[in-house]
């Protein structure tokens, strides 16, 4: 999907070693969190140990993509390049399905209508990375809007 003149353009993210597995599993279509193989635990944002037990071995799981919103916000000023034609957008904290928190944004609907509890899946944003792939940025719609 290409970026509409009235979507965020998303700056190139950088991944470092501890979130390459959520950038790759998202330039798939994936959502993916880390799972703690020494106490089950599943932990988002990406970290190079488990933030319960302190353990270092870490797997990466495919989650559902869907979730419900934690609570948002709209923005309806941003003067920061690629941002500012997108206003209003919706920023959101999203609990995935897998017991983390996302943040995230709410597309694919009036930022009037996102209310607290909106079960939403993911949905990916594409952009070009300096090296000539693509990279994509998840965000998330109201569920059966395509
Ligand atoms: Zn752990």
């Amino acid at each position: 999907m290409t970026n509409e003149s009235t979507e965020i353009d998303h700056p190139e993210p950088h991944a470092s070693w501890e979130t390459r597995g959520y950038w790759e599993g998202a330039g798939r279509g994936e959502i993916v969190v880390q799972r703690c193989r020494a106490c089950g635990v599943t932990q988002h944002k990406p970290r190079g140990v488990c933030a319960t037990c302190l353990s270092g071995d870490l797997d990466h799981v495919v989650g559902s993509g869907r979730g419900t919103v934690y609570t948002y916000t709209v923005t309806n000023q941003n003067q920061a390049p690629g941002f500012a034609q997108a206003c209003p957008y919706v920023m959101a904290y999203v609990d995935l399905d897998e017991g983390v928190r996302l943040l995230t944004n709410i597309v694919g609907c009036d930022p009037a209508d996102v209310a607290i509890g909106m079960v939403v899946e993911a949905d990916f944003a594409f952009g070009d990375r300096s090296d000539g792939e693509q990279f994509a940025v998840p965000r998330f719609r109201p569920v059966g809007v395509a």
